[in-house]
């Protein structure tokens, strides 16, 4: 691997060497790769992880007696221990893997949902959930008999303080927030609102798909309860994610899907369970997926995620000026605290048009609801074209969109 590093700032030219896919073309134009919160591109070091397991040490993992098991099982924990490390865990039994945010929330729900939250129970989240962190609880609440609550948010996105401060009491069993938000880019106080969920004595969940690629995260700091993150959003394979609890909730927590590897005994009559993590991973996992997590760990490690965001902060800065000089261009989410998303509107030209056209210049960015259509409700629009940075990333493709932005205007403006 080069070195991405160079003192305090980031040496993007060498990052862009790391990533294969970055020299492609795309409709005859150098690929402008601006739908990082997506999913991101892969370097070499995670492509290689990934190969480097199916070509040399291919194997099942925790049951095997030989060789290529117990380097698989090793290879696998290895990577377990490096998210441990990553999130800021005191043991490597409360790091589980899981799909992704998706999976992770859903087990949580399913899990300790089903076994702790009752009629008349309240789970609050906010008004910028993405719907991985509104369905699970809207599933659970319908089942129980409970209620979600959902904290408001501003003309800029951002959670109003005092609402949720209101909606937070005796009822509310626990607080799911989005630390990031995917379709705005608003970074929210977390820890200050874990805080005032436990004095109101409810459990967390962050949802983590975001910010985990932008800043260090460490969830004994954020004293929250659960964390879940994905591992393609954060330079890692798809497939593999990680859900984060605190020891003695996972242990008191009941099984979520049963099968191979959770069990200790099986019998028809009954079923002992495994230890936590185990417990909770039935049947194989992504074992590739996890190794190659591991390694966009070691990866974003050597490149400095402090760097890495500051890069990210002056091309939404400057992304921001750009855009914001675009007549008729409204952009949607402007919070004080926030990170490497920048969503927007033109007047009467469809955001599908405005992706298709800026597709067939080579620039690859988002178009939609970003599965937040609450968001899209709060803001009066059917859907925003979102762009979001990632280390790689460079002024030049903010240039690169701002100019194909003209284009569209000019053809369809
Ligand atoms: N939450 C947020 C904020 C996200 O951006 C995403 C992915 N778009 C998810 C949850 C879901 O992640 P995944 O699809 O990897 O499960």
């Amino acid at each position: 691997m080069s070195s991405v590093s160079e003192g305090t700032i980031l040496d993007v030219r060498a990052i862009r060497r790391d990533f294969p896919i970055l020299t492609r073309q795309v409709h005859g134009h150098p690929l402008v790769y601006l739908d990082n919160a997506a999913t991101t591109q892969k370097p070499q070091a995670v492509i290689d992880a990934e190969l480097g397991f199916y070509r040399e040490i291919c194997s099942n993992v925790h049951r095997g007696v030989h060789e290529l098991s117990g380097r698989a099982t090793e290879a696998f924990e290895t990577a377990r221990g490096r998210v441990r490390r990553f999130l800021g865990a005191a043991d490597d039994h409360e790091i589980i893997f899981v799909r992704g945010v998706t999976e992770g929330v859903n087990l949580v729900a399913q899990s300790w949902g089903r076994a702790n939250v009752g009629p008349g129970d309240e789970i609050l989240i906010t008004a910028m959930e993405h719907h991985s962190n509104i369905v699970p609880w809207q599933m659970l609440c319908q089942d129980k008999g409970a209620t979600l609550k959902v904290a408001p948010i501003n003309d800029a996105g951002e959670v109003i303080p005092e609402a949720y401060a209101a909606l937070l009491g005796p009822k509310t069993r626990l607080v799911a927030m989005v630390h990031q938000s995917n379709s705005l880019g608003t970074v929210n106080p977390v820890r200050k609102m874990i805080e005032m969920a436990h004095v109101a004595g409810a459990l967390t969940l962050v949802d983590g798909a975001q910010a985990v690629a932008h800043r260090n995260v460490d969830v004994r700091d954020l004293a929250t309860d659960f964390y879940v993150m994905s591992g393609h959003k954060v330079y890692g394979p798809t497939g593999i994610g990680v859900l984060y609890g605190r020891a003695e909730l996972l242990e008191a927590m009941p099984p979520w899907q049963g099968g191979g590897d959770m069990i200790l005994s099986v019998t028809f009559e009954r079923s002992t369970y495994n230890q936590v993590p185990f417990k909770f991973e039935a049947g194989t996992p992504n074992v590739a997926g996890a190794i190659g997590l591991g390694a966009a760990i070691a990866y974003l490690d050597q490149v400095g995620l402090e760097l890495a965001g500051a890069h990210e902060a002056g091309l939404l800065s400057y992304a921001t000026e750009v855009l914001t000089a675009i007549p008729d261009l409204r952009i949607i989410g402007t919070a004080r605290e926030k990170a490497s998303v920048i969503s927007f509107v033109v007047d009467d030209i469809h955001p599908h048009d405005i992706g298709t056209i800026l597709d067939g210049e080579g620039i690859a960015l988002r178009t939609g609801h970003h599965c937040t259509q609450p968001v899209m409700d709060r803001f009066g629009v059917a859907a925003t074209v979102r762009a979001s940075f990632a280390m790689y990333n460079t002024r030049e493709e903010v240039d690169a969109l701002a100019v194909g932005l003209g284009k569209v205007i000019e053809v369809l403006g």
